[in-house]
């Protein structure tokens, strides 16, 4: 089972580092967590047969972790049409409120349904999915006030991985993310410019020690991150592994 990092940008239109996207690969299963906009096009070069996607759990919904789903649906749609591929069933999964969100801008697109398509909505909040071996747990943070957010724990056995979506520091998420051996969190702004509803890098170092991750792996930077030393400003708080996240990197999961 692999972890893959399709988008570790923001919504700063960046060749190299799309928006907010990771695809779970468990052999010919496949999951997406957010989808931001790059990150389908980033599954096409990486050969994914991104058809053949199952559900997507969203942290939240804004821009840059979903709006790869609108061309993904209208392609599959075609695809289903135009290679009389089989009717498919997606499933979602997002915080609450977000089927009535997702439903208005479809029908803001003028689109009331997908045709061969059927889409499942599920809202999640301390919420538990099971998918084959996997389990996936949910737990909801702060962002900002006009939008509901979720962190989500993958688990397998023993083996865990978070990954945060975006959050501003709220140490009710350590109970949550404990003992995971990799953190994929977000890293929004530089120590020096904290921005309300992002975390810095070393807010990332204190959750990782008090939750005793394994490794911290700095994702979604906006570009005041590029100048400065951020995975220093973790180490400050944190004595683990710290790795920058990087597009088209894999973390393996056995
Ligand atoms: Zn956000
Ligand atoms: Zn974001």
């Amino acid at each position: 089972m692999q972890f893959i990092i399709l988008g570790s940008g923001t919504h700063f239109p960046d060749p190299k580092r799309r928006s907010a996207g990771y695809l779970l690969r468990d052999g010919k299963d496949l999951t997406l967590f957010d989808f931001g906009y790059g990150t389908l096009l980033r599954l096409v070069e990486l050969k994914v047969p991104y058809q053949h996607i199952q559900r997507i759990f969203f942290t939240h919904l804004h821009k840059d972790h979903f709006f790869d789903l609108l061309p993904f649906l209208t392609t599959l749609e075609n695809q289903v049409a135009q290679w009389r591929l089989p009717p498919r069933t997606l499933t979602l999964y997002g915080p609450k409120g977000f089927t009535r969100t997702l439903k208005k801008v479809f029908a803001g697109l003028g689109k009331k349904s997908y045709k061969g398509i059927t889409i499942k909505y599920h809202e999640l909040s301390r919420s538990h999915v099971r998918i084959g071996r996997v389990s996936v747990l949910s737990h909801p943070v702060r962002h900002y006030p006009s939008i509901k957010s979720v962190v989500y724990r993958i688990q397998k056995g023993r083996r865990a991985l978070a990954y945060t979506g975006d959050l501003d520091y709220d140490e009710k998420i350590i109970p949550f993310v404990r003992g995971v051996e990799t953190l994929v969190i977000e890293c929004g702004f530089p120590n020096e410019l904290k921005h309300k509803g992002h975390l810095t890098p070393r807010e990332c170092g204190m959750i990782a020690t008090k939750a005793k991750v394994k490794r911290v792996v700095l994702t979604h930077r906006f570009p005041p991150c590029d100048r400065v030393d951020v995975v220093g400003q973790c180490r400050e708080e944190y004595s683990g592994v710290v790795q920058l996240a990087k597009d088209r990197a894999i973390i393996n999961f056995y």
